[in-house]
């Protein structure tokens, strides 16, 4: 009688364990997925900065040749001025001169800070191309890690189930129906230890009826949870 105690004892070792390994195997293709997400959105970050790069170095590439024209329209004017005849004509064209130069010192300034907010965007750029990197090295590291623990999980959970099929190989002919018909629709929680006199996966008491033939080596299974009952007192 108190073998079946132990061969349930056992057995119960033995599915808790199972589900735990198959658990993590299932856990492995969602950390590949999820170091393949993070370099999908490190990709997709890098390449949004960059374009926002080219699209402000192309704006000051722009003010940078207006700067140039206005400039050169200055010398122009100002070679004018030398040849000029009339005092009305000296004074507009100086006119125009201090214009374009009020104009000229707001681009340029216009263009020290398209600089300055270049060097910002950069520095990001530069923090995202790291991250980009970490992730990509992220997700080798991980294949790899994942592609040796599936192969390791799958053969611990091969070499289980073999020690599986031989515990279920000792249980008493009386206990089999009901033990696959448990085991298979709940896993380890089909069984349960009588603990405190409660069982151990749903806490219900149990009688004392249920108590002794717990004692005499009779199936019992708990009116709470149905699991199948084992004692060690
Ligand atoms: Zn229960």
């Amino acid at each position: 009688m108190t073998a079946t105690v132990d061969i349930l004892r056992d057995l119960h070792r033995i599915h808790t364990q199972l589900t735990d390994l198959r658990a993590r195997l299932e856990r492995c293709p969602k950390q590949l997925d999820a170091a393949q997400a993070r370099l999908v959105r490190a990709e997709s970050g890098h390449e949004h900065q960059k374009a926002g790069i080219q699209k402000l170095t192309l704006a000051s590439k722009e003010q940078e040749l207006l700067l140039g024209e206005r400039e050169a329209r200055v010398d122009i004017l100002k070679g004018k001025l030398r040849e000029c005849s009339s005092n009305k004509e000296y004074q507009t064209l100086n006119d125009e001169i201090t214009a374009i130069n009020e104009n000229v010192s707001s681009i340029s300034d216009e263009i020290l800070q398209q600089y300055d907010h270049l060097e910002e965007e950069q520095a990001s750029l530069d923090t995202l191309h790291n991250d980009l990197e970490d992730s990509r090295t992220s997700l080798v590291e991980t294949e790899s890690y994942i592609a040796q623990e599936e192969s390791s999980l799958a053969t611990e959970i091969s070499r289980i189930e073999l020690q599986l099929k031989d515990a279920e190989g000792d249980l008493p002919h009386d206990y089999r129906s009901e033990y696959s018909r448990m085991t298979d629709a709940r896993g380890p929680e089909g069984l349960a230890e009588v603990i405190d006199n409660c069982c151990g996966t749903c806490f219900q008491q149990i009688s004392l009826q249920m108590e002794s033939e717990l004692r005499v080596g009779k199936m019992v299974q708990c009116k709470g949870c149905a699991a199948i009952l084992y004692s060690s007192q």
